[in-house]
């Protein structure tokens, strides 16, 4: 059942309720692009409609399905809840989805909504069938976070104006719209949040197929001629992730423009990747420092994420969204009970030797579900 949420009046007061955050895009009609502010600069390599998309294949028919359904049935699609690693697509699908549809889209992220306030305008903006899109969304807070409860729920909100005696509460009736969240964290969502999406899809890392695919149309979009052997080692060294080979194929368009004649060949993508410190494996600085110190000031482990964290004095959850799916899925370490181990093959990556009771490397199985493919 749904809880009656409220926020109170003077919660309006200190700022004006138009003003939107600087992270936050409501209101804007995807179709003629209209007042849509890019949540980042690589839009123009995202893909404009579910044709487009490379591989996710599973969830992207899946989606198909939902959006066939909503369509024959004139109804909102249901709430979906996207999940995955950081660059996988998440936010590309959600943007797909009201395009698809026809309908309106507006963009948010859990850490700009740090007050009930701050998602009402949104709330009331939402056109009927529209996408709401709210980005990492388990950072929303918990008061925000009962807030949409209704919303989702009932499509209602109920607001508190004044104090004490002269309270009344107001009952606001929504659109029927979709909200859509996107996660690198499912495990942090609270349950009753995670019950309210319909539908739940995760994103897995792409194949070397996939993402020379991805290389050799983008290439072609950035009128960049790039022959096949440069386009799959860019693939090959963007961990299984979209948005690292699109930054790839832009440094290394970069580097050919600057350094030679803009054609990118094998040795030029080679010569371009390791200037950034990418090695054959698509490992950068900071992987190989997460390596190294938990090799040299954890006896190759097992070590908490925290302690790691703060010896190489970054955020332990840019270890964990960022840093650690890809070295558990390429079978560098493993996640143990106790803490984090390096395997076998991480200590002969970065040229040392495993003490003897080193634990051996996890059968292919052991990682993650992207069984089969390249990465
Ligand atoms: P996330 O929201 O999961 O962090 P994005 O959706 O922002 O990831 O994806 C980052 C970039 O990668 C997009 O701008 C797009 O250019 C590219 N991309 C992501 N998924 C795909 C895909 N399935 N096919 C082609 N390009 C993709």
């Amino acid at each position: 059942m749904a809880r009656e949420t409220t926020i109170r009046q003077d919660d309006f007061s200190a700022e004006d309720p138009d003003d939107e955050t600087a992270q936050s895009f409501p209101g804007s009609a995807i179709p003629d692009g209209v007042g849509v502010d890019p949540p980042e600069f690589d839009d123009e390599l995202r893909p404009a409609c579910l044709e487009d998309v490379v591989g996710q294949t599973d969830v992207v028919e899946r989606i198909r399905i939902l959006l066939e359904a909503a369509r024959k049935r004139g109804e909102p699609l249901g709430h979906l809840l996207l999940d995955g690693p950081p660059g996988l697509g998440k936010t590309t699908l959600a943007m797909v989805i009201p395009r698809e549809l026809g309908t309106d889209f507006q963009i948010t992220a859990g850490p700009s909504l740090s007050a009930p306030k701050d998602l009402l305008p949104y709330l009331t903006n939402a056109s009927a069938g529209s996408v709401l899109f709210i980005d990492e969304i388990h950072r929303m807070p918990p008061a925000v976070e009962e807030f949409i409860y209704p919303a989702m729920e009932d499509f209602r909100v109920d607001i508190t104006l004044g104090d004490g005696l002269n309270a009344r509460t107001i009952n606001m009736k929504l659109q029927q719209f979709t909200v859509i969240g996107a996660t690198t964290r499912s495990g942090m969502l609270t349950a009753p949040l995670r019950d309210r999406f319909v539908s739940r899809e995760h994103l897995s890392f792409y194949t070397l197929e996939e993402l020379t695919t991805i290389v050799r149309r983008n290439a072609a979009r950035l009128r960049t001629e790039t022959t096949e052997e440069a386009a799959r080692q860019i693939a090959l060294r963007s961990r299984g992730t979209p948005r690292k080979a699109n930054n790839w194929l832009r440094w290394t368009r970069d580097y050919a423009d600057a350094r030679v004649n803009g054609k990118i060949t094998l040795e030029v993508a080679n010569q371009a990747l390791q200037m950034k410190g990418v090695d054959h494996r698509g490992l950068e600085e900071l992987d190989r420092q997460y390596i190294e110190t938990i090799i040299t000031v954890f006896s190759g482990g097992p070590a908490g994420v925290q302690a790691i964290a703060h010896t190489m004095n970054i955020p332990s959850d840019t270890l964990e969204d960022e840093i650690e799916p890809y070295l558990l899925r390429e079978g560098l370490i493993q996640r143990t009970p106790r803490g984090r181990v390096i395997t076998a093959a991480a200590w002969g990556h970065v040229g040392r030797t495993p003490p003897q009771d080193s634990p051996p490397d996890p059968p292919d199985s052991s990682n993650d579900d992207d069984q089969g493919k390249l990465f």
